[in-house]
């Protein structure tokens, strides 16, 4: 095999799999097909698409224990499983990256008029920075990939419990553009850390949210701010120009770009968690 083919399954497993599917033995398959060439190219699939394959030759009763081994019609069958596989792969994808293009068009339409504070170029250049990151993002987990942290190194400060997340006007400008609230930008995020703009406080439902992942360093720094502070239970934040502030404690968990407050910073896991953990029977939502 050449060594530029990524080999994800060995002969032993396509053996076994074909083994298990047919309640054989798998030493009985392996001597029905020594070194059989379809072997190599079966070793190219996943599992996965190897027990499909195998399940729709069962389907279609193309084989029965003690026919001979049908290696090319195993593989035509689990060849086609894995095209549809990288078909659905790719329908998520779409999905994913109409769900963040819909989010910035609806949120664009009239952020010159809606997003106070900024001189009008901060905020164009936030709105061209959103279709550069639309046109250029990845698609991972059905989500646009989470671009890289981004923390601001402060000695200085490194007594306060708040961490300070590196940002430009124009990145503030983007937390601005994409929140439904103003002025203070509400921003949540799930356990697994998809950060998402809602209107109303409280919680809420799937379809009131816009997921905002890969959009905007602070709101994707922000989300592993309260991993942190909540210790992996997600949270509801305000975003400020100057800081991000915990919904439940009311505490300060991040100051943004230069600035550092007076305000108390939290340190530690948040005391809302810790309080509604102590009490049985009481969910955390999210
Ligand atoms: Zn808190």
């Amino acid at each position: 095999m050449p060594a530029t083919t990524p080999t994800t399954t060995t002969r032993e497993t396509v053996i076994g799999i074909w083994a298990r599917v047919w309640d054989l033995a798998p030493a009985a398959v392996a001597n029905q097909v020594p070194g059989a060439p379809q072997l190599e190219a079966l070793c190219a699939h996943t599992g996965s698409a190897l027990r499909l394959g195998a399940r729709a030759l069962q389907a279609k009763a193309r084989y029965r224990p003690g026919d001979p081994f049908p290696l090319d019609a195993w593989l035509a069958e689990t060849e086609q499983k894995a095209a549809e596989t990288r078909g659905l792969r790719a329908t998520d994808d779409r999905k994913a990256r109409a769900h963040a293009a819909g989010v910035v068009q609806n949120r664009s339409a009239d952020a010159l008029r809606r997003v106070e504070g900024f001189p009008a170029w901060v905020v164009e250049d936030a709105l061209e920075r959103l279709a550069e990151r639309l046109a250029t993002a990845e698609v991972e987990e059905l989500r646009l990939r989470r671009r890289a942290p981004r923390y601001r190194r402060d000695p200085a400060l490194a007594h306060s419990g708040a961490v300070h997340v590196a940002a430009d006007d124009t990145e503030v400008a983007i937390v601005a553009v994409l929140s439904q609230t103003a002025p203070r930008w509400t921003y949540s995020s799930t356990p697994d850390g998809r950060m998402f703009t809602h209107a109303r406080h409280g919680y809420s439902a799937e379809g009131d949210r816009s997921y905002v992942d890969g959009l905007s360093d602070v709101v994707d720094t922000v989300s592993d701010v309260i991993a942190r502070h909540r210790g992996g239970l997600g949270g509801r934040v305000y975003i400020t120009q100057r800081h991000v502030e915990c919904a439940d404690c009311e505490l300060v968990i991040a100051w943004v770009g230069a600035s550092a407050g007076t305000r108390r910073t939290a340190v530690g896991t948040c005391s809302a968690v810790a309080d509604r953990l102590s009490r049985p029977g009481r969910v955390v939502r999210r």
